[in-house]
């Protein structure tokens, strides 16, 4: 395996889209391009409802681990104009639809959701749903948890509202790896956080560990999962650390590359870390997460329903997923657009009433098929040539990249179908890039990417 790890652990998108941001072809797309590709798929939408994803961005502190786009500042006056820009620019959206928005999954990501007053937070989900409260039974609602800053104000408000998931990040529970990531946060407190938010009535609670982080050792993995096991999350993310120091600056700068685990060392974290959860129950699902069977997300794996878009995975499968907030990135199946980076000019452009989008990418029929593929293997391990395709020399291309990862036995090749076998599985990642036209044809691929594994 320690071989078969260095030859395949090269720089890899984590395909949470295809095409990958790097290769989207329209650096600069037009507004109505973008909003033609959502009125193109309208009856869809309409059918289906939609996904929003709404981008908090402010932390108080900065995790030097962190590849978000956050902005770091104690000054909580920014909540209240960040929220009012988020609220115009839903507007901005709603005045664009042909079709009845049907919000079926809502969630809050960052940056720290939590940063944000409970009261700001839901004065946001009014205006967004024009109601007072959800029915959790017609849409999920999730927010991101900061284990230091959660109160049982936010848990209880969230709640009342309709909230019934939300993830706690904790990395990693050694003081010295905390220590280097600038994130103390001791076990007692997550362990406060989580029981609050089990006895408030959160139906599904996910823990976000990472694996591969500066001087985290086999000991550090062993007990952050045995204290994971002993809350017992519903669903628990086990993180690959991305390490891109090229891309997020001195953030990550600020440990060696000496610190960090490696290739067959950093993939031993990985496997104790799935060893002890398979032992409790966990099964494993895609890549990197792991739920218990009851959850939403084990029981969409087993039926083959999971669905992977900008937020991971996720149990809806809407076809429409609006970003809202600095950086936030769409998806209308048949286009994808990027809101601007910087939070002063995101808001300064919704506030001009422009719809404050910077990049994005309208997919090519090629790329529609490649993205059914690539999805397939990242939800399901498996998928299956068109047989109806036009692009048939792009199947015997793709089965060509595939050969060495055959004699290797990670990927069995039958007909028209592609299947990961177990011992793939750790490298689905480089399976899809088999898959990816786009990188196929460009020679630049050292400094887009973090390693596989
Ligand atoms: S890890 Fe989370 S809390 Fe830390 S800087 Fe990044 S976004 Fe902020």
């Amino acid at each position: 395996m320690k071989n078969i790890i260095e030859k395949y652990n090269v720089p890899g998108p984590r395909y949470t889209s295809y095409p990958t941001v790097p290769f989207w072809k329209s650096p600069v797309l037009n507004v109505s391009d973008w909003l033609k590709t959502i009125s193109h798929n309208s009856s869809v939408f309409q059918t289906n409802g939609m996904s929003l994803y709404i981008h908090l961005p402010y932390c108080e502190s900065l995790c030097t681990f962190c590849g978000c786009h956050k902005r770091i500042t104690k000054n909580h006056a920014v909540e209240e104009p960040y929220i009012d820009a988020v609220i115009k620019e839903w507007e901005l959206y709603k005045k664009e639809f042909n079709f009845t928005p049907d919000i079926k999954e809502l969630h809050f990501g960052g940056g720290t959701p939590t940063f944000f007053a409970p009261d700001e937070l839901i004065r946001l989900v009014k205006a967004i749903f024009n109601s007072n409260s959800i029915d959790p039974e017609h849409a999920e609602l999730s927010f991101e948890a900061h284990p230091n800053n959660t109160s049982q104000e936010h848990l209880e408000k969230l709640h009342t509202f309709g909230f019934r998931r939300l993830s706690l990040g904790i990395q990693d529970y050694s003081p010295t790896v905390q220590q280097a990531i600038n994130r103390i946060q001791p076990f007692e407190e997550v362990k406060k956080v989580h029981e609050l938010a089990k006895n408030t009535g959160y139906k599904s609670i996910s823990h976000d560990l990472v694996f591969g982080l500066p001087k985290q050792k086999m000991e550090d993995i062993i007990d952050t999962v045995t204290k994971t096991l002993e809350l017992r999350p519903d669903r628990i993310a086990l993180y690959s650390y991305a390490h891109v120091p090229w891309i997020k600056g001195n953030g990550q700068r600020g440990y060696d590359e000496s610190d960090l685990p490696q290739d067959s060392e950093k993939r031993a974290l990985y496997e104790k870390a799935k060893a002890m959860l398979e032992a409790e129950g966990y099964i494993e699902i895609g890549m990197d997460h792991f739920a218990l069977e009851h959850d939403d997300l084990a029981i969409a794996f087993k039926n083959k329903n999971l669905h992977r878009n900008f937020m991971g995975y996720t149990t809806q499968n809407t076809n429409f997923l609006l970003g809202l907030g600095m950086s936030a990135i769409s998806d209308s199946w048949f286009g994808f657009a990027q809101n601007e980076k910087k939070t002063e000019e995101y808001m300064k452009i919704v506030n001009k009433g422009i719809i404050p989008i910077f990049r994005g990418h309208i997919l090519s029929e090629i790329d529609l098929e490649i993205r059914r593929y690539i999805l397939d293997l990242m939800c399901h391990f498996e998928t299956e040539f068109n047989t109806e395709s036009k692009n048939i020399k792009l199947h015997s291309d793709i089965k060509n990249r595939l050969k060495e990862m055959v004699k290797d036995e990670l990927v069995i090749i039958n007909g028209n179908k592609v299947s990961i076998t177990e011992k793939g599985i750790p490298f689905v990642r480089n399976c899809c890039m088999a898959f990816d036209q786009d990188l196929a044809d460009s020679l630049e691929r050292k400094n887009m990417f973090s390693k596989t594994i």
